[in-house]
């Protein structure tokens, strides 16, 4: 186990621009204020969005594509840097009509409307790597 520690920074309360990427528009978000290691959670609606499940056999994410309206019913996640860049790290959990879940690790989606609050850590930033073991960038 690895650990790092943090002092808390701002604290972003936003919403995103209907129509476009979920991970973009954080990612662009963060970039813009600079933050380089955060925590992150959002809640909304998306239209469509592909999830992903990582086969920890084969070290590679399988895509779980969702088309339709959904229920942003919870998104958590961080900010790391990965290459030096901005890297957003998310999970959700999306509700269908009849109120069934589908989750994973969020690729992509898109926002019909979407609310997210980020918590900026200051401290020496989290950087991700190649880890041979899962075949992920964990952080350093
Ligand atoms: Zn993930």
């Amino acid at each position: 186990m690895r650990e790092a520690n943090f002092d808390r920074g701002r604290c972003l309360l936003f919403r995103l621009d209907h129509g476009e990427d979920i991970i973009c528009q954080i990612s662009r978000m963060s970039a813009n204020e600079r933050i380089d290691t955060g925590v992150l959670s959002a809640i909304g609606a998306l239209d469509g969005a592909v999830l992903g499940y990582y086969d920890q056999r084969l070290h590679r994410y399988e895509d779980i594509r969702l088309e339709g309206q959904f229920e942003l019913v919870s998104c958590s996640g961080n900010i790391s840097l990965r290459d030096g860049k901005t890297f957003v790290h998310a999970h959700a959990v999306l509700a269908d009509r009849q109120g069934r879940a589908f989750g994973g690790h969020l690729m992509s989606a898109v926002v019909f409307a979407a609310e997210v609050f980020i918590q900026e850590l200051l401290g020496r930033p989290l950087c991700r790597i190649d880890d041979p073991i899962t075949g992920l960038k964990l952080w350093e």
